[in-house]
């Protein structure tokens, strides 16, 4: 695969007549950074759409996350993702944030623009994106598991995208409340923290919900939500964000039940086919990227 992409791009570099071999740079920090396989989808979206770009997956520790923005920043990179630990504390290094991120105060994607380096959080825009093939969340009732760094993000962007009402469910009352805090000030939206109760019942008048938690995460795979089965209906949408294994039992009980379900693989390509249209301005094909990634975790 890399070396048709590499003759492919230096015979694209020759063609034209005159050569080009500096690539458009991107990439990822974070810490640990092996099992990240955001790279290969990356890379098999900039060999499909013939963009001359590469993604590097660098481990990058705390204390030399400076160090790295300003190598980025250098060597002239268009962006670059950002995970675990340093979504948050990579603000101080940036020259400003999209609304999303200003709102919610994490970035897990960089972009330069105009010589600025600007903040950006494509996980919550990239669950939206992937929901939105299947119905728009303006106006609808949502529910959501969870209250960590990707329910905050995911709270985040439906609000914004005009949700009419978001119930934030989570194991954990403060952190459940915070969120709901953090999003009802900032945002139009009617946002309440519900406490997590035994075999939970969904409320009638739910359109989504969606699992936020990392609860199905491999290995653990048979885990399950605390929820009644039962309360799940034909016409929800259910939305799992785990990407490994994207069937995960919540997925297969709201199938059996008739709602419409996503997987965690949406919106992890689609946090990916965003990333690539804010540095490359390529509307990248989410059909090759997922294929990559299914490809990755075997299913
Ligand atoms: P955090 O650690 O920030 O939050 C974890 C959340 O899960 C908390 O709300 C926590 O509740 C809850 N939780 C964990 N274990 C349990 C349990 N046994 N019972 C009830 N609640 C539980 O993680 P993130 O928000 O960053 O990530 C959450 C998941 O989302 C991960 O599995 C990750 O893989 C996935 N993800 C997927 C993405 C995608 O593109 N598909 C993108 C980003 C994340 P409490 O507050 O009570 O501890």
């Amino acid at each position: 695969m890399a070396s048709i992409w590499h003759d492919g791009l230096f015979a694209a570099a020759l063609a034209g007549g005159r050569m080009n071999f500096l690539s458009l740079i991107t990439g990822s920090f974070a810490m640990p950074a092996a099992e990240n396989p955001t790279v290969a989808m990356m890379d098999a979206a900039y060999a499909h759409h013939r963009v001359d770009a590469r993604y590097i997956n660098c481990e990058v520790p705390p204390e030399k996350l400076g160090d790295a923005v300003r190598g980025a920043r250098a060597m002239g990179w268009a962006g670059f993702n950002c995970s675990l630990p340093h979504k948050v504390t990579v603000i101080e290094h940036l020259d400003g944030l999209g609304e999303s991120a200003a709102i919610m105060r994490a970035v897990n994607c960089t972009v330069l623009r105009d010589g600025k380096l600007i903040g950006e959080n494509t996980d919550g825009k990239g669950f939206l994106k992937s929901l939105r093939e299947v119905v728009d969340p303006a106006g609808r009732n949502v529910v959501i598991f969870g209250a960590g760094g990707a329910a905050r993000a995911i709270c985040v962007e439906l609000a914004l995208a005009g949700a009419r009402s978001i119930t934030v469910v989570n194991r954990g009352r403060t952190r459940g409340e915070e969120l709901a805090g953090l999003v009802g000030e900032r945002t139009p939206a009617n946002v309440a923290y519900a406490p997590w109760t035994t075999n939970y019942a969904v409320p009638e008048n739910t359109d989504i919900v969606v699992n936020a938690t990392s609860i199905g995460l491999y290995p653990d795979v048979d885990a399950r939500l605390d929820l009644d089965p039962a309360s799940l209906r034909p016409g929800m949408v259910v939305a799992d964000i785990i990407p490994n294994p994207p069937r995960t039992r919540l997925v297969r009980e709201a199938e059996v039940r008739g709602c419409t379900v996503l997987d965690g693989l949406g919106m992890l390509v689609n946090q990916g086919v965003i990333n690539i249209k804010y540095w490359t301005g390529v509307d990248a094909d989410a059909g090759v990227m997922r294929r990559r990634i299914e490809q990755i975790f075997g299913v």
